[in-house]
């Protein structure tokens, strides 16, 4: 009999409790390292191998170390075309864009039948959508695709390119301090705001958590360790025994509050850093300056984020949204499935109703 693989899983769901005992389960495959895909790959029974991207790897490692949290030891790692056997299942992922860094598709091939699974993905990043869609797999048995954006109000997507175009506007026109309340693991947003920055000449502040996840990936996303315009700070004063004290004492690009104070700076922030912000806004007055909200606009009812953004306003910031999907639209979705022609399309990660993903597949 074929194993079983589950290939998107992470909420716990009845059906893959084995996952936690070891029954029937050869191998875990993560698609990228958003925690509803990853959240519970701490609890995978060590017995089970887990394979995942190695530079989301890489990522995931940091933030562990930084919250002091024990990561888990992945098997082997995914990389773009090339092939894993687990008995007799041949595994292929294939690299391709979405807000999270180094996510793949998988492609699953057993006796004669081919899966596609998308994983998240999107076509409007910085990865050119037709080259993905020059590297799948054609003519595959089921396609399982990603359905986020197609329960949710229909809207034109906007470039990264163009999303950086009215960034920069906004930032010009801020006579006062910039915020940017944005994950410190979408690369193609950071790249944006400090693109942004620069145009603006505003100095990219991200504070340690951030820096620390940056700087693991190198040159190809704005770091403090190797950009001279990308500062890092901390939100408290740690003891000099502290392990956050060593690490930030290993930036030469490290800045403080007096230094802040004077600078036109664009500062990512996350909502825990409220009293941080509480207390730099008794050094500096925040009138006439910006919060640019980059997020989908559903975590604006998380009742932390409503305390959070209350606040911002009454410290003086204007609140602005900018932000694009990390998900595909419609339109990107039938692109996808023009070009891979599965047998059978199963749609996944919405919550819209059967009836209404057939009339947008059949079409
Ligand atoms: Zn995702
Ligand atoms: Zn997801």
């Amino acid at each position: 009999m074929c194993p079983f693989i589950y290939l998107y899983f992470l909420t716990k769901l009845t059906q893959v409790e084995g996952l936690f005992v070891r029954e029937g389960f050869d191998a875990v495959f993560i698609s990228h390292t958003h925690s509803d895909h990853l959240g519970l790959v701490y609890d995978i029974h060590p017995d089970i191998p887990i394979y995942i991207g190695e530079r989301g790897y890489g990522i995931i490692k940091v933030s562990d170390a930084y919250k002091n949290i024990r990561s888990f030891i992945p098997a082997g790692f995914l990389k773009h075309k090339q092939k894993i056997k687990i008995n007799d299942m041949t595994i292929t992922p294939y690299l391709c864009d979405h807000s999270a860094y180094d996510s793949y598709m998988i492609l699953v091939e057993c006796m004669g039948e081919r899966i596609l699974y998308t994983g998240d993905f999107r076509g409007h990043g910085r990865k050119p959508f037709e080259w993905t869609l020059k590297e799948l797999p054609k003519y595959v048995d089921v396609l399982i695709c990603e359905g986020t954006t197609l329960s949710r109000v229909k809207v034109d997507v906007q470039s990264e390119t163009d999303l950086e175009n009215d960034v920069v506007k906004q930032f010009r026109e801020a006579k006062g301090p910039v915020f940017v309340l944005m994950s410190s693991m979408n690369f193609d947003r950071i790249v944006t705001m400090y693109r942004a920055a620069k145009r603006s000449n505003r100095v990219f502040l991200e504070d340690l958590y951030m820096a620390e996840i940056t700087s693991s990936i190198g040159q190809s996303v704005p770091n403090p360790a190797t950009f001279k315009d990308v500062r890092t700070f901390v939100t408290r004063m740690y003891p000099s025994d502290h392990p956050r004290r060593k690490l930030f004492l290993k930036y030469e690009n490290r800045v403080g509050i007096n230094s802040i104070k004077h600078m036109n700076f664009v500062m990512c922030v996350r909502t825990s850093m409220l009293s941080y912000l509480r207390n730099l806004n008794k050094n500096m007055s925040f009138e006439y300056g910006l919060l640019v909200y980059s997020f989908w606009s559903g975590y604006r009812r998380n009742p932390v984020m409503i305390e959070f953004l209350s606040e911002c306003e009454n410290m003086g910031l204007k609140i602005v949204t900018m932000h694009t999907s990390g998900h595909a639209n419609e339109d990107t979705i039938l692109k996808l499935i023009d070009t891979v022609k599965p047998k059978e399309v199963k749609i996944v990660h919405t919550e819209i109703d059967t009836k209404r993903i057939e009339s947008i597949i059949d079409r």
